[in-house]
């Protein structure tokens, strides 16, 4: 199926409330275009140089989500046009966030990354660590960065149960946090979880951001 036909199938049977936010990581300009043209305007990418590279050659309307794990000295290029990061995991990266989108007069919505998988090698944070985070002096004087929700990785297996568990286990740290420090923001409302091979598991499971790649454009090279 072509990159058109399958968006309008995500669109067919995703929620209203949930985004589709289509990955489009090692993709050429050319499928994202098909995509936009297709009326879809969110996208994804999860490396700074490409997403720095694609961005000035696609049309300016589109809203791009950073996914990866993001290097402090790369946030000034991406500071001037991306709308959300989702992959914030420390308190140094958001403090360079929130530096350089007061320099561009900008509000940058941001989620906190959980690391809720078993494998050893994703990044995110733990409780603790976001405790830490939201805690601190510092965090309470940006002014320039919007804490938006969360997100997270499932572990790569087959096993649903599995899966399902920490989708659970984000789902209840969005809770935790809502009440102890955002109860009274309405910014605070996104749980980004489920990508190509667990949406469905992450949608029953309360999340309100799905991020789709292959299912959408095809498999990786
Ligand atoms: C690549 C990627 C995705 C999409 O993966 P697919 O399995 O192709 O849907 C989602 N989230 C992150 C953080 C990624 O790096």
């Amino acid at each position: 199926m072509s990159v058109k036909e399958n968006i309008n199938r995500f669109k067919k049977v995703i929620p209203e409330n949930v985004s589709v936010v289509a990955v489009s990581k090692t993709k050429p300009v050319e499928d994202i275009l098909e995509a936009y043209h297709s009326g879809h305007l969110l996208f994804g990418e999860n490396k700074a140089q490409e997403i720095i590279t694609k961005q000035p050659l696609l049309p300016a309307d589109i809203q791009w989500h950073f996914i990866g794990h993001l290097q402090t000295n790369k946030v000034k290029y991406l500071a001037p046009f991306v709308s959300m990061i989702e992959s914030v995991d420390s308190l140094k990266l958001l403090k360079e966030i929130n530096k350089q989108a007061a320099k561009h007069n900008r509000n940058i919505d941001c989620l906190l990354q959980f690391h809720i998988a078993s494998e050893e090698t994703k990044f995110g944070l733990s409780m603790e660590e976001a405790e830490m985070l939201l805690d601190s002096e510092e965090f309470l004087s940006f002014k320039n960065i919007n804490i938006a929700g969360v997100m997270g990785m499932a572990t790569f297996t087959d096993d649903l149960t599995l899966i399902k568990k920490e989708f659970g286990h984000l789902k209840e740290l969005f809770w935790n946090l809502k009440k102890r420090y955002f109860t009274n923001n309405d910014d605070f409302k996104e749980i980004s979880m489920g990508m190509s091979g667990d949406y469905e598991i992450a949608i029953k499971e309360g999340s309100t951001i799905i991020r789709i790649g292959s299912a959408i454009f095809g498999k990786r090279g």
